[in-house]
């Protein structure tokens, strides 16, 4: 794992045993050995899973695709998490995305583990046939591993409901007469998947979002004046202020976050910018987000990138390039991109003092400390994106018991697991001085924390 994650780990860990009601039944010595036991758990993956898939493709030459499946940890339930498809895919990265689900499911009270799966190809370059042939091939190597009480993948960067659909026939197809529902979450309604469950990551973000701004910054006026944090007063001053937001990616997390914002209209959010893998466009009156989207959809999921398309679409905006997106003069910047979008070397130009985190670790540690010093506030992928998951487990519990919700259970289901979070985590970050990051991983490695000692694992 990179150090940057132990790291955060490690300081969570010191964080949760510096409370004095955490085991205090632990004398200082066990209490020490403790530290060390849980450390070196959560540092390290329980199984690195790895292989080479044979392909044949259209052209019948054979390719070797090199292909992951991480498990991290599965002390909360089974192993969990997404199938990434892309280019920049390696093990560390994926074996830290294993170690953040395993963090995210806890945070939010999920009974799985923590568990991410990649394939190192850009799913562009594949024709249909050949991806439908890399995913059958996946389930083939990995079968073994997986399975509805064992690790349950789900689509991530480069997958969707259509892999999760070709994965979960595969599945069914290996394993005759097994319980096939609970294998992949993430699949299309008609195979058994959940309402909402495509949009539930960016509702998730934007849900966090509205309650941190509207909700609770409002009712808690009182506790942020005692607050030992000095926020900016830019995050201040947007309690109940039309904020604008800036939105990196435009894809299945970006896109969704960028129509609700346009759509919630109690809040007047402003949509000022959005940005994907070619272009930031730009139109400080706000943009027309439902244009956009229908476009992405009508074009490989790729924004306007030229006038002459703006012009046609009938879209008024700017063109700038891709990275600008990060230093625009907005209240907000949503990630839903890539990891390691924010960095010591490009920290200084980012403007926002409200940053949430739609992918998977787009802030390095360097760079959420010095953000935080500044006085703003950046709420965390365990946080802020676990709404896809947190609709998986509930598309898990649908599948097990063949009984289906409609979409505003699942959504009330969804919202009300994140506000239970937020409630528990934000008194005591907003009395404190650290990052709500550092806040969320406590709360997470308190809860496996625990149960390790409860079952006696410790010793
Ligand atoms: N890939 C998503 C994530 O990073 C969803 C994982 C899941 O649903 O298992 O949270």
């Amino acid at each position: 794992m990179t150090n940057q994650t132990i790291d955060i780990i490690e300081q969570s860990l010191r964080q949760l045993f510096n409370e004095p009601d955490f085991l205090p039944e632990l004398k200082q010595e066990a209490r020490d050995k403790a530290f060390s036991s849980i450390s070196a758990i959560l540092s390290t993956p329980n199984h690195i899973h790895r292989s080479y898939l044979r392909i044949v493709l259209d052209t019948n030459v054979v390719v070797r695709i090199p292909a992951f499946r991480i498990q991290h940890n599965n002390t909360l339930g089974p192993y969990k998490g997404g199938i990434r498809f892309h280019e920049t895919v390696n093990e560390e990265e994926i074996i830290n995305m294993a170690a953040l689900m395993t963090l995210k499911n806890a945070l939010h009270d999920v009974p799985f583990g923590g568990g991410k799966g990649g394939v190192v190809i850009n799913p562009r370059d594949y024709s249909d046939k050949e991806l439908n042939l890399i995913c059958k091939k996946y389930v083939q190597y990995f079968n073994d591993i997986l399975g509805p009480d064992k690790d349950i993948p789900a689509p991530d960067v480069g997958t969707g409901q259509r892999e999760m659909d070709w994965m979960t026939g595969e599945y069914k197809n290996i394993n005759p007469g097994k319980p096939y529902l609970g294998s992949f979450t993430g699949k299309s309604v008609i195979n058994g998947g959940s309402l909402g469950r495509r949009e539930a990551t960016g509702k998730g973000v934007y849900f966090t979002l509205r309650y941190l701004l509207h909700n609770f910054l409002n009712e808690n006026q009182e506790l942020l004046a005692s607050s030992k944090q000095t926020f900016s007063k830019s995050v201040f001053s947007q309690i109940n202020q039309p904020q604008t937001l800036a939105i990196q990616g435009f894809g299945n997390v970006g896109s969704v976050v960028a129509l609700e914002a346009y759509r919630c209209e109690y809040l007047q959010n402003k949509v000022v910018a959005v940005s994907d893998r070619n272009v930031t466009l730009y139109n400080p009156e706000g943009l027309d987000i439902p244009s956009l989207a229908e476009y992405a959809n009508n074009n490989y999921k790729e924004l306007p990138k030229e006038q002459e398309e703006l012009d046609k679409a009938g879209i008024k905006a700017n063109i700038l390039n891709r990275e600008e997106i990060l230093s625009l003069d907005v209240d907000v910047l949503v990630l839903a991109a890539l990891e390691n979008q924010i960095r010591e070397d490009n920290v200084e130009e980012v403007k926002a003092r409200i940053i949430v985190e739609g992918a998977n670790a787009p802030v390095s540690g360097e760079a959420d400390q010095v953000l935080t010093e500044k006085g703003g506030i950046i709420i965390p992928d365990i946080l802020a994106n676990a709404g896809g998951v947190i609709v998986s487990y509930i598309e898990w519990l649908q599948g097990r018991e063949t009984q289906f919700l409609s979409e505003k259970e699942v959504y009330e289901r969804l919202f009300n697991k994140m506000e239970q979070t937020m409630k528990a985590i934000y008194p005591s970050f907003f009395g404190n001085g650290k990052s709500l990051r550092q806040f969320c991983y406590a709360h997470a490695v308190r809860r496996i924390s625990t149960i390790l000692y409860t079952q006696g694992k410790l010793y």
